[in-house]
């Protein structure tokens, strides 16, 4: 009998251990883990306060150096093409006009006070593929394009993932496509003639002599 009542004993005090071990946290998740946030040196090592945030009303804040959603500042972009190059998963797409040299005023510099001579109609992203692995960020001349501190960007249509950071309207596209078309066909048609010319001279210079 009294090995009966042992146990319920027994029974009575593990309940009120683990009820107060629930207690403790319980009362504990009202705390936050600091002001500082994740960049707090401290923050994992902290057992105390809420490890559930009410996301996404709430999120821990990213990493100072962390690798997220890539910005590309396009006006300060020269459409060098690195980072198409060195993107391992081709999730760049670029499109580049040269400038005429009547328009490199009108195309304007970099910040940093390089002339542009491209224009950059077409500079699309497709997120979806990127890895944030960040080889196009490190190759990127003006720096114009970099990682932003941005990490849920999920979207419930793909199509939604491909960014577009072009700057120039169709028709602005379309028109400077047709001048340097146009200036590159004149510049060819002017090197046919030269050549031809030359040719010509050659033909003659021999007859000349005799
Ligand atoms: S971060 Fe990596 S995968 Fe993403 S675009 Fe740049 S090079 Fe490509
Ligand atoms: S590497 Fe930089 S400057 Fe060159 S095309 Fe890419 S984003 Fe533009």
């Amino acid at each position: 009998m009294s090995e009966y009542f042992k146990n319920i004993a027994t029974s009575a005090s593990t309940i009120a251990t683990g009820m107060g071990i629930t207690l403790k946290h319980f009362l504990n998740a009202f705390n936050r883990k600091g002001d500082a946030g994740i960049d707090d040196v401290d923050y994992f090592r902290q057992v105390d306060g809420l490890v559930t945030l009410q996301y996404p009303r709430e999120a821990v804040p990213t990493p100072l150096r962390g690798r997220y959603r890539l910005h590309n500042a396009i006006d300060d972009c020269i459409g060098c093409g690195q980072c198409v190059r060195a993107c391992p998963v081709n999730c760049i797409e670029i499109e580049t006009i040269k400038v005429m040299p009547e328009d490199l005023a009108a195309c304007g510099k970099t910040s940093g006070g390089q002339q542009k001579k491209f224009w950059v109609p077409v500079f699309d992203i497709d997120t979806a593929k990127c890895m944030t692995c960040g080889m196009c960020t490190n190759v990127c001349p003006t720096e114009c394009l970099v990682h932003t501190p941005v990490s849920d960007f999920s979207e419930f249509d793909r199509q939604n993932l491909l960014y577009h950071f072009g700057n120039l309207s169709r028709i602005e596209a379309d028109a400077k496509r047709r001048k340097a078309t146009e200036a590159q066909a004149k510049a060819q048609a002017e090197k046919e003639r030269k050549a031809a010319e030359a040719k010509a001279a050659q033909a003659e210079g021999p007859a000349g002599e005799q």
